[in-house]
Order: structure tokens, then sequence, then C-alpha cells
């Protein structure tokens, strides 16, 4: 396993194959154990780059199973905080011997990351391994093309939303219009973005990332939070003092159920909401 627990983008492997994930699966249970009590599902991606990259699911403490954040959905986030554009091959495992379908929820999600429908999961059938594409796993799913324009850029492709804040000065703010800038909210037109800082004084963004279904949705705070775990090999969230977001006005705000979040998982947080225009 590489530095803080999840393999940087210069490990690779030389073939996508169960038998070559297992020792990954092996290597990277212990991180995946400490955040989340239930089975630790870890989800592995290959990105278009060829590079390996983890997902582990987290559970936020003192708080519902419904606030967790899944393993597919840190993966996106690894992926995008490596500018990878496209996940090429997926696998999802708790074990190394069995790799399994993502979620319900998480297919839907995935259907909006760059060429999602395009995703080959590894699957342990009764006959032995074989890969799917993700849109065989939901072939009837939400499609966002009946809501959103075509020239709309998926999920892992690079945006700017345009926003901007008036008395934009300080650098937690500047991160966190930045994140904003990154959101992907075409369903909502409310974009979005966190920036967490710990005592030591590191920082950690998140950019909203949305579903056509709504619920698969990935907060922004979740997002930053990715960052942190991956960051810290951990969920010592009460090292978080600082947290900052900058969102639109609109009917679907984010600041009070982050702000809720934040302030359980780590009591002694400030918190700072501000509201930015489209240019
Ligand atoms: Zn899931």
């Amino acid at each position: 396993m590489e530095e803080n627990f999840v393999l940087s983008p210069t490990r690779n492997v030389d073939a996508f194959s169960q038998q070559n994930l297992h020792s990954l699966i092996t290597e990277a249970t212990p991180l995946a154990q400490s955040l989340t009590s239930n089975t630790p599902y870890i989800a592995i991606g290959r990105g278009s780059s060829d590079q390996i990259y983890l997902g582990f699911d987290v559970e936020l403490p003192d708080l519902p199973l419904n606030f967790s954040i899944h393993a597919e959905q840190f993966l996106v986030v690894n992926l995008t905080s490596n500018q990878e554009p496209k996940l090429r091959d997926l696998a999802i495992s708790n074990d190394g011997s069995h790799c399994y379908a993502p979620c319900g929820h998480c297919c839907q999600f995935l259907q909006e990351i760059n060429k999602g429908n395009e995703i080959q999961t590894l699957i342990t059938e009764p006959t032995g391994p074989r890969f799917m594409p993700l849109e065989m796993l939901l072939p009837q799913s939400f499609s966002r093309y009946s809501t959103i324009s075509d020239d709309v850029p998926d999920v892992l492709l690079l945006r700017d939303n345009g926003l901007t804040l008036k008395n934009s000065y300080g650098v937690f703010k500047e991160m966190a219009l930045a994140a904003a800038n990154r959101s992907y909210a075409p369903h909502s037109n409310a974009p979005s973005g966190v920036v967490l800082c710990d005592r030591g004084g590191k920082m950690y963004s998140g950019s909203y990332l949305e579903s056509v279904a709504d619920i698969p949705s990935l907060g922004p705070l979740q997002a930053a939070l990715v960052n942190f775990v991956i960051d810290t090999g951990g969920r010592e969230f009460k090292n978080i003092v600082v947290a900052v977001l900058v969102e639109t006005r609109s009917s679907f705000p984010q600041a009070d159920t982050a702000k809720m979040i934040i302030q359980k998982i780590a009591p002694e947080c400030s918190f700072n909401a501000y509201h930015a225009q489209s240019s």
C-alpha cells in the first residue's frame, strides 16, 4: 500500500484481474476496517491512464448510516482529485476472492461520470469472474440526458461554473469558491464546494457531485472528507478546525446540513458559508 494507505496514481498493476486484486484487497483491508463498522467493501478502479485508485466505505461518527460515503463515491472523488478523466474498470470486494456489483445507489451515481455506461465491472459469477459493462447492471437507469443539455461536461471532466464571490478574499473562501466552480450540479443548478483545514494547517477541498436520482448525490462536505481521509489515512475528523462552504442561493441549500455534519464529527470546528453569484 502506498503512502497514506491510498494507492497513488504512480502505482500500477499489470492486469485488472481478480487474482491480481486479491493482494491489493488484503493490503487495503486494515484501513477499510478503521473507516467503517460494517463489513468493509473496497472499490478498486483503473483509470484511462492505467493507474489504479482505491475507494472505501466511510461512516461518519454519531450520524445515521445514510450520511456514510460509499466506496464507489470515495473512488470517484479520488479520481477527480487526481484529474483522472475516465474510469475504465471497477472491482468491489471485501476479501479479494469475490467481486460484487456496485450497490444500486452507486450504479445510478456512476451513470453520470464520463463514459459511465462503459465502465467494465468485474463480477464473480458461479462460472468464474467476468467483466460486465455498467449499463448491463442498471439497464433502465434514470437518464441524465433527458433533463440536461448534452454540452454539460460529465463528472471527471473539467468544468468551470463561473461563480464569483463579492469581497472574495482569504484563502479559505478562494478554495471553497474554486471547489464550487468544479461542482457538478446540472439538475438543481446549485453548485457548491467546501474547504476544510486541520490543526496542522493542511487544507482539503471537495465539490458537490449531483445525481439525477437525487439521493445518490455526494455533498461537498463529504467530498472534502474523502480528501481528508486520503491524506491522513484515517478518520480523525476531530482534528478539523475550519470549514468554509460556498454555494449559490437556491432551493437546495447545502449549508445547514454541512454545518450539522461537521459540528457532529468535529465539535471544535468553525463553520462559515457564503453565497456566490453566477457570472
Ligand atoms: Zn454504493
